[in-house]
């Protein structure tokens, strides 16, 4: 059987700020907009629970709740730094890591002979390497499977570990109630508990095809996970996958003015192309493609969290700053989409931090 651990950072955005401004250590603290800006939590500390505060609740309501709050703006930069570190960390143990967010990932240890192939000793050094070159605390879930591992890092949360072993797996997800399952929301919670369905244990003891026939797919994927079915692979190979569009012209242009031209048009087709796989337009860099009469190619790049025309003009100057007087037969401009991770990071905390009106 696979051994896998999910190491899940405690309220990761406010551990770092607590971290970096020690005041805010005991007082109850959260990252998110301001309330006028009608803005929402991304991450709060314990204090702040306390008071009934959670992450994507309105900055207003959590203000009304505890009107000592101390809210402050995210620093998305520092955070993306944190997680390197993080990860750095994971990678001495095993290259099979899939971050699922800036502040948490499942690794796969199942083929690791540290600590005597443990992957509980495991886990407990990666969180003591975390907390001993960080300053921040981590949760880990150890199982056979990844949804009981996930489950399973919130079970002893904050700072805490729980394992889930093959010998416990059965009575373990057997006893779990339904809601505990990553993928059942509150509407769906609430129609199986219609269907008088509270643990996985009534699910097994529910006719299958009655299952499927209301839920479809969802309704396969349950009946797996009430047996503590769950063959997804650690996927470690994730590519950054980009977009693009180019052309090579008929004849040979020469000046800044004619490839901005080609840009143009190729902007509108890039947009597009983005827009068919990437509704929000949400990239992770873009750049440009220019070459020369001779076959020789350059490019130029720059990170850019989200698609924009005029971001092209500085790229196109400097990858024409080695034209060397030589005609152009090609132009290209393409973006490298954000990773999974990135992307559900992204859709999660920069609108929370700030509800834009666009
Ligand atoms: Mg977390």
């Amino acid at each position: 059987m696979a051994k896998l651990i999910h190491i899940d950072m405690d309220c990761f955005f406010a551990a770092v700020e607590m971290r970096d401004h020690p005041q805010w250590r005991d007082i109850p603290l959260a990252i998110g907009g301001s309330a006028e800006r009608r803005g929402v939590i991304a991450t709060c500390n314990y204090p702040a629970r306390k008071y009934g505060i959670h992450s994507a609740m309105s900055t207003a309501q959590a203000l009304k709740r505890c009107p000592h709050l101390k809210l402050v703006k995210g620093r998305m930069a520092r955070y993306v730094e944190e997680s390197r570190r993080i990860r750095e960390i994971f990678s001495r143990y095993t290259d099979q890591i899939e971050p699922l967010s800036l502040d948490e990932a499942y690794l796969d240890v199942t083929d690791s002979d540290l600590f005597h192939g443990s992957a509980t000793l495991i886990a407990e050094d990666i969180r003591r390497a975390i907390v001993e070159e960080t300053g921040l605390t981590a949760s880990a879930g150890v199982a056979p499977c990844k949804f009981v591992a996930k489950i399973a890092s919130d079970m002893n949360k904050p700072d805490g570990l729980f394992t889930v072993t093959p010998e416990q797996l059965d009575g373990f997800v057997s006893a779990l109630e339904l809601r505990a399952i990553p993928g059942v929301g509150k509407v769906t919670w609430e129609k199986l508990q219609g269907m008088g369905l509270f643990t996985c244990a009534d699910v097994r003891a529910y006719p299958f095809d009655k299952l499927v026939r209301r839920f479809g797919k969802f309704g396969l994927a349950l009946w797996q996970r009430a047996h503590g079915q769950d063959e997804r692979r650690v996927n470690a190979t994730r590519q950054r996958k980009s977009v693009g569009a180019e052309v090579t012209l008929p004849e040979d242009v020469h000046s800044f003015e004619q490839c901005w031209e080609v840009v143009e048009t190729l902007y509108g087709k890039l947009h597009q192309r983005l827009q068919s796989c990437q509704e929000n337009l949400a990239i992770q860099s873009q750049g440009i493609k220019i070459k020369f009469a001779d076959f020789v190619q350059t490019t130029a790049e720059h990170r850019q969290h989200r698609l924009d025309k005029e971001a092209f003009v500085p790229l196109l100057h400097q990858a024409l700053s080695r034209q060397q007087g030589r005609g152009i037969r090609l132009v290209g401009v393409s973006v490298a989409l954000p990773t999974e991770a990135d992307s559900q990071q992204l859709n999660l905390a920069l609108p929370s931090l700030e509800c834009r009106s666009a």
